[in-house]
């Protein structure tokens, strides 16, 4: 049986991807040392024979006896708030970890998927962002952490291609959305999501003009997977998430609207060294992974919303 090594696996997006290889026939064993992973998103599995849980923490040495086949590295605090709060962890993972779990894939022989950034892009000067485009970064602002380790590892992961002919691929991740996203994370679509079923404030940073692209859960898990299992993909970077680009006010207005929220819409500083607009290129993913993001911002905040609305009861 094939065997896939997810590190982070408690988390939002590898809770789905465990979810989704085990559906696929795939034994599943999920790493993660429950920082901002929660249990919760995976105890349904638990019961599983398919399914391995262990509580660890990637920056540390990685030993695994048995084969496996398939190593995706998706451990990392991603939401802005939780990054800035534990920013040298953040770099570990995506430093130590990366190695790690590369050491791992080059003596088990498996394919390698990490799981990069839009953020690798910074203030991106060229809109929407394509694999090709270099970025535009500042390594000293406080979000570099999250980006600069990001750029780190694919560096990482582009040497280890070279030196040892392993089968890295490398997942630019957009802006993503959908159950179990903790309610206080911190990312804009919980925070207004929670703050509007509460007729509380909705908070902006800026005055709204800055621009996100936002996946659906399931679209994203579908893209994951096909760069999972696709041959002759190596060493190959693309960019997955969803086009349709909206600005942060009209978000807003749209959580406001579909909660029928009594909330106002607040003003505050803008937050250091955000970028201003974001929207990916998709071409690469259309046409090597046949990828689609089938679910539009409107259809995929009407699908979470009930379930925030229960965590919140
Ligand atoms: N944002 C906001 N209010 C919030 C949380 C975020 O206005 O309560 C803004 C944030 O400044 C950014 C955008 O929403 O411009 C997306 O933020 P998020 O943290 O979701 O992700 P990012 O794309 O910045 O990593």
């Amino acid at each position: 049986m094939k065997k896939v090594l997810i590190t982070g696996g408690a988390g939002f997006i590898g809770s789905h991807l465990c979810e989704k290889f085990l559906k696929e026939g795939w034994f599943v064993i999920a790493l993660d040392n429950l920082i901002t992973g929660n249990i919760d998103n995976i105890s349904h599995l638990i019961e599983n024979e398919k399914f391995l849980f262990i509580k660890y923490n990637v920056t540390n040495y990685l030993f695994f006896k048995k084969h496996i086949d398939l190593i995706l590295h998706f451990a990392c605090p991603a939401s802005p708030v939780d990054y800035l709060q534990h920013p040298i962890h953040t770099m570990k993972v995506d430093s130590l970890g990366t190695l790690n779990t590369l050491g791992l894939a080059k003596s088990k022989n498996a394919r390698y998927v990490f799981a990069s950034t839009s953020e690798v892009y910074g203030y991106a000067r060229e809109h929407p962002q394509n694999e090709n485009y270099f970025g535009y970064v500042n390594t000293i602002s406080s979000r570099a952490v999250y980006g600069e380790s990001k750029r780190f590892s694919e560096t990482l992961c582009m040497a280890y291609h070279r030196k040892y002919n392993l089968d890295i691929r490398v997942a630019r991740i957009f802006n993503t959305y959908g159950k179990r996203m903790r309610i206080n994370d911190g990312r804009v679509i919980p925070n207004f999501i929670t703050s509007s079923l509460m007729n509380k404030d909705m908070v902006i940073y800026g005055n709204g003009s800055q621009t996100r692209s936002f996946c659906y859960i399931d679209d994203l898990i579908d893209g994951i997977y096909k760069l999972s299992i696709i041959d002759d993909l190596d060493g190959q970077v693309f960019n997955l998430g969803n086009d349709e680009e909206i600005d942060i006010l009209e978000l807003a207005k749209l959580i406001k609207m579909l909660t029928k929220s009594k909330s106002n819409i607040i003003f505050k500083d803008c937050m250091e060294g955000e970028p201003f607009k974001r929207r990916p290129d998709l071409n690469k993913a259309i046409r090597l992974l046949n990828y689609k993001s089938k679910v539009a911002i409107r259809s995929g905040l009407i699908k979470i919303i009930p379930w925030f609305k229960e965590r919140l009861e």
